[in-house]
């Protein structure tokens, strides 16, 4: 073996090293500002410490700030072990537990000793002793323990959940340990900074304090949880408040309430009870979607909400799928009071959690040729999935929800281009509902999955080929194939919206299935005479209508564009001398098709402006006495200062011409 390790560095060079090096090593060697910039390192893949050896040769890329998802992670992972040595050094009756990065930071669980739970009044104090610990810049130094070494060392220290944890795992593993300085330490995989100074002190802010059962079970102890974000910079941690505060503003549960359209309850968890404005929604965005799919050559179709069990076992989904199903037993139940409800001998039945299955038995009626291919099937199928509640999350998380759904049934030859078709369809409807901007991604083969390696390349070679045909297969549009994050039986192409905040929602997709036509035997004749197999895409637009109208309420911040209003104008009296005009206006505007209200009540105009405005409505047209003798109206528009006088006609002519819906024009 030689004394030297070969490290190959991202831009093609070689750098011999002796034995024993560490990627800092490396990086003092390429030069000062690299040692300094240095975070972690990629060793052959693998993001590792700074400061722990490299084996052998290696594949070497320097983790610095601008590689920001690593750096994120790392500095997310070290917040939450600053958070636990400050908390103990506060409070060291306090004993650790486990704490991990999330999404946006990062959290860490406590059993609190004497002085009890955390509250939010204790984030102050805590805060400032993490930045004290990271003004210190304490090494964070890894080192590998014999597993029964640290179980001794928690048990010394009262650490009984850590020592629970350690004992768990297999006898004689070596477990990494992370000291921060020489005073503190705790497990973990890591990596970790080189040290809390590399932290910025300004850029973390702890948001709150909740309560988490050890490992997640009731039955065990209860213990307080700390959360926190953390960024790389105030910048960066600025723009994450700023953005939160935002979204706040723009839950669609608040504005759903503020505006009237939906409620949920207890009576139906997950389940929406749409009032008549939020179901006027539904009604435009459902009926824009039936004219795009008619356009494009879909035929719509409608199946059965529930079917027996057998045709669930057939499909697959009762092997894979039933824990999310509402499972139903086809039988009259029990009326008496003793007895049981269902007997032993009933047959099941379920309700439908996905549509496929069903368009797959209408597809088999009858013979179908190559010449009735492709064949677009559409339904805005009601489904019901058995989420947990915990899960559920106002519209946008739900157990009963509608799908845009449609499954497309090709021939090979015709895959590639039906899939491009999908693309160019599904960017104008992103466009008319007001989103410019989206991503495609691919997504790839999974471990677990159906299929021979021969038909994962082709198929996901064919979606490859379908975007770069529509001319989409760019940075612009967030091309990037993602690997192992297909569907069992398909590859699939994910679209994700970019909304008005920059926050991104997966909601269409396609993905090219050739597993259920087998499952489900259907076929059609070809050319040659043959039964052939179609191939079934798998298709939604908007995902859910429940989903898509919460993101298009938090995306327009309630300020749906006009044809989606559900009241488009109100007609406001100053004086109810102006009463009979108001009516007149009101009449004016129905009979031209807009979703008119008048408002009459004797209230000041001011009160009347507010409240239509806190509802959202677009336009108020304000009459009193001059306008009614004039003919005119005084329009505000939401969001404007200044209101314009028109004449009665050019007013209902300009809101008739601004209503139409996006595709009508
Ligand atoms: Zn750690
Ligand atoms: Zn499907």
């Amino acid at each position: 073996m030689s004394e030297l390790l070969k490290i190959s560095l991202p831009d093609g060079s070689v750098r011999e090293m002796p034995r024993g090096t560490t990627p800092a090593d490396v990086a003092a060697a390429i030069g000062p500002g690299l040692a300094k910039a240095a975070l972690a390192a990629r060793v052959d893949g693998e993001l590792r410490d700074l400061t722990r050896p490299l084996e052998g040769d290696a594949q070497l890329a320097l983790v610095t700030g601008r590689d920001e998802a690593d750096a994120l992670e790392l500095a997310r992972h070290d917040y939450a072990h600053v958070l636990a040595e400050a908390v103990q050094s506060l409070w060291p009756d306090t004993q650790i537990t486990f704490g991990p990065s999330t999404d946006d930071g990062f959290y860490y669980d406590f059993a609190p000793g004497a002085r009890g739970p955390f509250t939010e009044e204790d984030l102050p104090q805590i805060e400032a002793r993490m930045r004290e610990i990271i003004a210190a810049d304490k090494p964070l130094r890894r080192e590998v323990w014999p597993r029964d070494q640290l179980i001794s060392r928690w048990k010394q220290q009262g650490e009984t959940f850590k020592a629970e944890w350690a004992a768990e795992l297999p006898e004689g593993d070596e477990l990494t340990v992370y000291w921060s300085g020489e005073d503190w330490l705790d497990m973990c995989r890591g990596p970790h900074l080189p040290s809390t100074g590399k932290l910025d002190p300004q850029a973390f802010k702890l948001t709150r304090v909740s309560g988490a059962y050890w490992r997640g079970d009731q039955a065990n102890a209860m213990l307080s949880r700390i959360y926190g974000t953390g960024w790389l910079n105030k910048k960066q941690l600025d723009a994450y408040l700023v953005r939160l505060e935002e979204a706040a503003k723009r839950d669609h549960r608040k504005l759903g309430r503020e505006m009237d359209l939906f409620h949920l309850q207890e009576e139906a968890h997950g389940s929406v009870f749409w009032h008549p404005k939020g179901y006027l929604i539904w009604r435009e965005l459902e009926a824009y979607m039936r004219r795009r799919l008619d356009a494009a050559g879909y035929a719509e179709v409608k199946t059965p909400q529930v079917m027996d069990a057998r045709q669930w076992e057939k499909s697959g989904h009762w092997g894979k799928y039933r824990e999310n199903m509402f499972v139903i037993p086809d039988e009259v139940p029990n009326i008496e009071d003793e007895g049981p409800l269902v007997s032993d001998a009933a047959e099941w039945m379920a309700l439908k959690p996905m549509n496929c299955p069903a368009h797959v038995l209408i597809f088999k009626q009858g013979i179908k040729s190559y010449r009735d291919l492709p064949l677009r099937m559409a339904e805005f199928g009601c489904c019901h999935r058995n989420e947990p509640h915990g899960a559920l999350h106002g519209i946008m998380r739900v157990r009963q929800f509608t799908q845009d759904d449609a499954h497309i049934f090709v021939r090979e030859d015709q895959l590639v281009e039906e899939v491009r078709a999908f693309c160019d369809l599904l960017d104008s409807v992103y466009k008319d509902l007001g989103f410019n901007e989206y991503a495609i991604k691919l997504a790839l083969r999974p471990d677990k999955r159906f299929g021979s390696e021969a038909m994962w390349d082709q198929a996901e070679q064919e979606l490859r080929d379908a975007v770069a045909a529509s001319g989409r297969a760019t940075e612009a549009f967030g091309w990037e194939e993602l690997p192992g994050e297909g569907a069992f039986y398909a590859p699939k192409l994910e679209f994700h919206l970019t909304d008005a905040i920059g926050r991104t929602w997966q909601v269409g997709t396609i993905q090219s299935d050739r597993v259920l036509p087998d499952r489900l035997d259907a076929s059609y004749v070809g050319e040659d005479g043959e039964r052939h197999r179609p191939v079934m895409l798998h298709r939604a637009i908007l995902g859910t209508f429940e989903r898509f109208i919460g993101i298009l309420i938090e995306h327009y911040a309630g300020k749906l564009p006009l044809w989606l209003a559900p009241v488009q104008a109100v007609v406001a009296t100053i004086v109810s001398d102006a009463d009979d005009y108001a009516n007149e206006v009101l009449a004016r505007l129905q009979a031209a098709g807009l979703r008119a209200e008048a408002d009459l009540r004797n209230e000041k105009i001011n009160y009347k402006v507010r409240e239509h405005s806190l509802a959202k409505v677009p336009h108020m047209l304000v009459v009193g006495k001059r306008e009614a003798e004039e003919g005119t109206v005084a329009l505000r528009t939401l969001g404007e200062q200044q209101q314009k006088v028109l004449s009665l006609d050019e007013a209902v002519a300009w809101l008739s011409s601004e209503a139409v819906p996006p595709d009508l024009r």
